[in-house]
C-alpha cells in the first residue's frame, strides 16, 4: 500500500474552522473569486432553475489570460459583496451543492499548500480573522508538524537562520527581523543565493548568525529623531493602503483612521506627534506586548512560512515588505493603545492582523508601493526598512 507524505502545517491550521456567519469580515467579499475550469463547467450544468440562472448570470468565463486553475471568475455586486452570500452571511452554494460544489479558491482559503524539494506543506493566511485569531492566541500556535532541514543552499542556510531567530524567545521579534536584514545584506547579495553552500560556509553563517544574536540581545537601540520618518512613511503606507479598501466591507480604513488619529490627536507639530508616538508605545503598547511577546512573534512567523519570504526573488524588496508591513500592524497597535480604555488585548491584534493583511498581502500593487515609498527616501537601502522596526524612544 502506498504511504501518504506527511504535511507540514502550524499547529493553529489543524484546529481551524471557518466562523461562517459569525465572521467580522467574511472572505466572500472584496476578493476576486477564481473559479476554476471544472467547478465552471459544473456550474453551467446546474438544473436547478434558481441556482443555475444565478450561477450563469455572475460567474463569468475570463478573458485571454485564463488558465485552468483560473477558468471564470465570480463577478461582485456593486458593493463588493459575493453574489451568493446569503442574508444569513452564508454561502448558498454549499448550501445547495454541499462543499464539494465549491470552486478551488473557496473550498481552499484561507489554507495555501504548495511542495518545495519533494515536501509538501500547508499553511494559513492571516487575512481570515479566525485563522488570525487562532495564530495570535496561543504560543504554539506556530510549532510545525515536521520543519525538515534547511535546504543545502546558502538561501536555505540563511532562511534556516532567520526563522532560529525569529522562534528565539530571548531575542525580541523587532529584533529578529533586523537579525533578517542584516544577515540577508551579508549573505544574499543579487545572483549569490543559490550558491551551494559547504560545511565551511555553512559554519562561516552560523558563527556570523551567533555573534549577530549577540550583539542584538546586547544593544538597546530607539529611534529619537527618525521615529518622525517611521511615522511618516508608515501612516502614509497605512492610509494609502485603506484607501484601496471599500469601507462597508473592509475594517481596514477604520482600524487605520482610529489608530493614526490616536497618535496625531492634540499633536500641535512634528515633535508633539513624535513624542505622542513614543510615549504611547512605552506607556501603553509595549507592557502589553511583552507579556503576549507570542503574539506579533507568530505573526512575523507565518508570513515568512506561508510567504516562502526570501526562498526565490530578490532578497531586498521582500525585506522592505517584511518590515513595513511589520511597522505599519505595530503602529496601528500602538495608535489602539491609546483609545482602548481598558489597553489593548490580543483580539485587537487579531483584528488589526487580518485587516491589514487582506488589503497587504492580497493586492499586488502594495509592495512595489512599499518599495517605491523607501526607495524614495533612501535609494535600495536595507538600513531603512530596518529603521521601519526598532522602537520610537
Ligand atoms: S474569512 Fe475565514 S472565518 Fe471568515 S468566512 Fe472566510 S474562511 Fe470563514
Amino acid at each position: 500500500m502506498a504511504q501518504e507524505t506527511p504535511i507540514t502545517s502550524p499547529k493553529f491550521m489543524t484546529d481551524f474552522r471557518c466562523a461562517g456567519g459569525a465572521c467580522p469580515e467574511t472572505c466572500c467579499s472584496s476578493f476576486l473569486v477564481d473559479v476554476d475550469r471544472a467547478t465552471f463547467r459544473a456550474y453551467m450544468a446546474v438544473k436547478a432553475p434558481d441556482l443555475g440562472d444565478q450561477l450563469k448570470r455572475h460567474v463569468k468565463k475570463r478573458g485571454n489570460e485564463r488558465t485552468d486553475s483560473s477558468y471564470a471568475r465570480i463577478q461582485l455586486t456593486p458593493a463588493g459583496a459575493c453574489p451568493f452570500l446569503d442574508d444569513e452571511r452564508l454561502c448558498s452554494i454549499q448550501k445547495r451543492l454541499g462543499e464539494s460544489g465549491l470552486s478551488e479558491t473557496c473550498r481552499s482559503f484561507p489554507r495555501e499548500r504548495w511542495t518545495r524539494d519533494g515536501r509538501d506543506y500547508m499553511g494559513g493566511k492571516l487575512s481570515c480573522p479566525e485563522a488570525a485569531r487562532l495564530c495570535l492566541a496561543a504560543p504554539d500556535a506556530m510549532t510545525l508538524s515536521d520543519a525538515g532541514d534547511a535546504e543545502p543552499t546558502v538561501r536555505g542556510v540563511v532562511v534556516a537562520a532567520i526563522e532560529a531567530a525569529a522562534r528565539d524567545r530571548d531575542l525580541p521579534i523587532w529584533k529578529a527581523i533586523l537579525f533578517a536584514g542584516v544577515i540577508t545584506e551579508t549573505f544574499l547579495p543579487e545572483g549569490q543565493a543559490e550558491a551551494a553552500a559547504d560545511a565551511k560556509l555553512r559554519q562561516t553563517i552560523e558563527d556570523y548568525a551567533a555573534e549577530t544574536r549577540q550583539a542584538l540581545l546586547e544593544e538597546d537601540f530607539a529611534l529619537g529623531d527618525q521615529a518622525l520618518t517611521q511615522l511618516k512613511i508608515l501612516a502614509a503606507v497605512a492610509l494609502s493602503a485603506a484607501a484601496k479598501c471599500n469601507p462597508n466591507l473592509n475594517r481596514f480604513p477604520a482600524i487605520s483612521q482610529r489608530a493614526i488619529g490616536a497618535i496625531l490627536e492634540g499633536a500641535e507639530g512634528f515633535d508633539s506627534a513624535r513624542a505622542r508616538y513614543g510615549a504611547l508605545y512605552r506607556e501603553r503598547f509595549k507592557p502589553f506586548d511583552d507579556a503576549h511577546d507570542h503574539a506579533l512573534r507568530n505573526y512575523v512567523l507565518n508570513y515568512l512560512y506561508v510567504n516562502r519570504t526570501f526562498l526565490s526573488g530578490p532578497i531586498l524588496p521582500q525585506f522592505q515588505t517584511l518590515a513595513v508591513k511589520f511597522g505599519v500592524i505595530r503602529l496601528l497597535l500602538v495608535g489602539l493603545s491609546g483609545v482602548q480604555p481598558d489597553g489593548l488585548d490580543i483580539d485587537d491584534y487579531a483584528a488589526v492582523v487580518s485587516a491589514a493583511s487582506r488589503i497587504l498581502d492580497h493586492d499586488a500593487s502594495v509592495s512595489a508601493e512599499i518599495s517605491a515609498a523607501l526607495d524614495a527616501v533612501e535609494p535600495r537601502s536595507a538600513s531603512l526598512a530596518i529603521r521601519m522596526v526598532i522602537p520610537p524612544a
